[in-house]
């Protein structure tokens, strides 16, 4: 027994080996494997489910304001890629190409979606005639490829990856900017309310925007081990597309006037940040609102209390079932409670529920979170309202401790030896003031591998949108010393 546990158990620890910490929860945990081409993973059910949890999510609010759903085919034809020039050189070094189908030569090549504009535009002109035809709200639920030679890391980086990706066009510069706010605030919603991951929101800075994008925004989120992940960009597209793609329409005073567009996306990466942000050196942990199991029933009999208390327990998992939690009865006769714990714990359920002689005979229930083993007996009646109240404090305990993480972790500084400093010390984002020169930034990301991952927005349903904040009318950037109008965040990232 004690060989299987060890076995089953984690061995990396979170703080020491975060990188091969995490490879070992995600495949202990069972959420993916790695497949036989470097870069590619294979999502296993319970990973894959996580993902259905996030999509149930978005896919809900996404149509309670307006986007109907697409699919596209996987390829592009070169010369559809071509007509966006900032598509092509952006993505040009990731591109996978098909060159050849059966034993035919294509006469011309075909790329494996690295994005979806280039092909999903030229129809958005097809569909767009008057105004009466927008907003015109498209979203596909898919995988992409980007062909980036790196180390692979399940769900943060792999060549290629399962996102949504939403394109839309307007009449008017107002109406694309109210869509790229809808969808990052509905990024933001999908980390703080079902993920239990605070998030800064912002923009990228002007060299590090999507290609072709006017701007991009984007919410991000501080992993423990002081590094920032890019968790869901909302891109305002301005004309660029709309003139590439001939998207069109007739005005009320029948003038032909070209559209707005915006496209956004959210990815499996999502996932990566819940298991690096709540997860420790027992396995994984799951806010209640995306597990798969959200209580376990582990019963402890011996062989003369055995039907009493398999019998009580099932009484329990009934009346869990019929207020829709979803619990499981871990009733296998072949494995004791102790093995059982641990695989529950591996698997992040997040709320153990122990039942034995004691518990059945004096109507109680033994309750145990998994984020910190704490340990609660409650009464047996109204057992699925104590469940449901106490598998919210689960999700506010992992909630408040990723705050409180997220807080202590922006710091500011003056000098460029500062930033460095603070990065190499703590991690987590170092807020200064920025004169916008990109080479302020390069100075700071060839010594520690730290880049400009956000900039905090100043208005954004206002006259302004997509300004950044201001610093203080005399500030300084903190790299060279000139006058700086701008702020920046500054950390490594994912
Ligand atoms: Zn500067």
């Amino acid at each position: 027994m004690s060989d299987q546990s060890q076995e089953l158990g984690i061995t990396e620890s979170k703080s020491h080996r975060p990188g091969e910490w995490y490879a070992e929860v995600v495949q202990k945990a069972g959420l993916a494997d790695y497949a036989p081409m470097g870069g590619f993973i294979v999502t296993k059910p319970r990973g894959y489910a996580l993902w259905e949890s996030i999509q149930d999510a978005l896919d809900g609010w996404f149509k309670e304001t307006g986007v109907d759903n697409v699919y596209f085919p996987m390829f592009i034809p070169e010369s559809y890629l071509e007509r966006e020039k900032d598509i092509v050189e952006g993505f040009d070094p990731e591109v996978a190409w098909v060159t050849q189908g059966g034993h035919e030569e294509l006469e011309e090549r075909l790329a494996v979606r690295p994005t979806s504009e280039s092909i999903i535009a030229p129809y958005m002109a097809q569909w767009v005639r008057s105004h009466r035809d927008l907003p015109l709200r498209l979203n596909q639920w898919c995988s992409v490829v980007r062909w980036e030679a790196t180390d692979t890391k399940p769900f943060f980086r792999t060549k290629e990856f399962m996102w949504q990706e939403g394109h839309t066009a307007h009449a008017t510069n107002e109406g694309a900017w109210e869509e790229v706010w809808t969808r990052l605030y509905q990024y933001e919603r999908v980390y703080e309310e079902v993920l239990a991951i605070p998030v800064l929101r912002g923009k990228k800075p002007e060299h590090d925007k999507f290609p072709g994008a006017d701007t991009t925004t984007t919410v991000e989120a501080l992993m423990p081990d002081g590094k920032s992940v890019q968790g869901g960009t909302s891109h305002h597209l301005g004309q660029s597309f709309a003139e590439a793609f001939d998207i069109t329409f007739v005005d009320e005073d029948e003038k032909e006037q070209t559209a707005y567009t915006t496209s956004w996306g959210l990815s499996w990466r999502a996932i990566g940040a819940l298991i690096m942000t709540h997860s420790d050196d027992q396995g994984l942990v799951l806010p209640p609102t995306i597990a798969p199991t959200q209580v376990a029933i582990v019963p402890i009999w011996q062989e003369e209390t055995r039907d009493d208390v398999l019998e009580y327990a099932a009484g329990v998992a009934e009346e869990l079932e019929e207020a829709n939690v979803r619990v499981e009865l871990d009733d296998r006769d072949e494995r004791n409670p102790g093995f059982k714990f641990n695989e529950h714990e591996l698997n992040g359920v997040p709320l153990r529920i122990e039942i034995g002689p004691n518990e059945a005979a004096d109507e109680e229930v033994t309750l145990v979170h998994r984020p910190d083993n704490e340990k609660v007996v409650a009464e047996r009646d109204d057992v699925a309202e104590t469940v449901e109240a106490h598998l919210e404090t689960i999700y506010d305990k992992l909630y408040a401790a990723a705050e409180e993480r997220l807080e202590e972790n922006v710091r500011t500084a003056d000098s460029p030896e500062e930033i460095m400093g603070t990065i190499g010390r703590h991690g987590g984002y170092v807020k200064v003031p920025w004169c916008g020169d990109e080479a302020c930034e390069e100075a700071i990301k060839e010594k520690v591998a730290a880049e400009i991952v956000m900039q905090p927005l100043a208005d954004e349903g206002g006259s302004t949108p997509g300004e950044t904040k201001r610093p203080d009318e005399d500030a300084v950037c903190a790299v060279c010393g000139e006058p700086a109008d701008q702020i920046a965040y500054f950390a490594k990232s994912y």
